[in-house]
């Protein structure tokens, strides 16, 4: 079997064309998205994700403003741009890029956030609300996926569904979208006895470990849709420095049903799920603004 290939790059620039006319609709009834990014420290990776994010908003008709703070900065300078961001009715979407230097901390500062302009979903609250199948903003990457599985008619209701990870911003509310919409979901991690034991009777197989080309076509149930967050530098080989995955790529979309690739796969679904996010806090906004008038 070749394995159908969910290519994240069309399906992000599908998505990216809606997102810019709803920006559109709403610039022209005075209500412009806006994303404030802020960013503490000179750490290479994050100050690229950050350009990108702040360069995806401009192409989607998305104001964006941008904070940069030294590595030694006062964590109560940061507190008090929160405090004045989430003030700012032109605001729709505020983000602290993550990790923060050890001075912070992380949790004070992401519930610092007003929940309705938390359009990374990592406040407590809307992780909260997620798990209760409420309205909330659901972190980007997880949301990606199930744009991604969505897009491929995948029957998620009452499949089997295997999340390998745990951490908060992917494996958690991974597991919690995929019960919501009706799998039996199986989390995995590192402590997990006999990992291949689960990963082989998935029907929908999602990786978010972070170790390259771990998962092989021996894990994988024929005909599974393959989900690959994974994100890392091939160590040794040929292919050495290339981005991969957590799936070995080459061997797995020959049992798999539908796989995505890395790159091209989740990470491009990810930036394009933070501009629907301020969108949908805009259109919030908007429809907030009206019911007062
Ligand atoms: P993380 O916080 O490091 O979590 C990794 C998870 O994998 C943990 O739950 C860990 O288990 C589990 N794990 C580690 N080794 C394992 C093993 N041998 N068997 C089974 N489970 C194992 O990482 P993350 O932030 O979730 O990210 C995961 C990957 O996705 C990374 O490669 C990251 O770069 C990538 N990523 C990509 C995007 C994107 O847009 N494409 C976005 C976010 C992340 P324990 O909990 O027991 O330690």
């Amino acid at each position: 079997m070749t394995a159908r290939i969910i290519d994240g790059n069309a399906l992000a620039a599908q998505v990216r064309g809606e997102i810019a006319q709803r920006a559109q609709a709403l610039s022209a009834q005075g209500e412009t998205p806006c994303l404030a990014v802020l960013l503490v420290g000179e750490d290479p990776a994050s100050a690229v994700y950050v350009r990108n994010k702040v360069a995806a908003c401009e192409k989607a008709g998305i104001r964006s403003l941008r904070f940069d703070y030294a590595r030694d900065v006062d964590p109560a300078e940061v507190m008090r741009k929160l405090a004045e961001l989430n003030a700012d009715a032109s605001v729709h979407g505020i983000l602290v890029q993550l990790p923060l230097p050890p001075q912070f901390d992380e949790a004070a500062v992401l519930e610092a956030i007003s929940i309705h302009k938390d359009v990374d979903g990592f406040h407590a609250e809307n992780v909260g609300r997620l798990s209760q199948n409420r309205e909330a903003f659901i972190p980007c990457t997880p949301h990606g996926v199930m744009k991604m599985l969505e897009s491929v008619d995948a029957p998620v209701q009452g499949a089997e569904a295997v999340v390998i990870g745990r951490s908060n911003i992917v494996g958690k509310p991974m597991a919690m979208l995929l019960t919501n919409a009706g799998a039996t979901v199986t989390v995995t991690h590192s402590k997990t006895r006999d990992l291949a034991a689960h990963t082989r009777r998935a029907d929908i197989l999602v990786v978010a470990i972070g170790r390259p080309r771990f998962i092989g076509a021996d894990m994988i149930k024929p005909g599974a849709i393959v989900i690959d967050v994974g994100m890392n530098r091939v160590p040794d080989g040929p292919d050495a420095g290339k981005l991969c995955g957590d799936v070995d790529y080459a061997s797995a979309s020959e049992v798999a049903g539908a796989i995505t690739p890395v790159p091209g796969g989740v990470g491009p679904m990810t930036i394009t799920m933070l501009l629907e996010n301020t969108v949908i806090s805009a259109q919030r906004a908007l429809a907030r603004r009206e019911a007062r008038s």
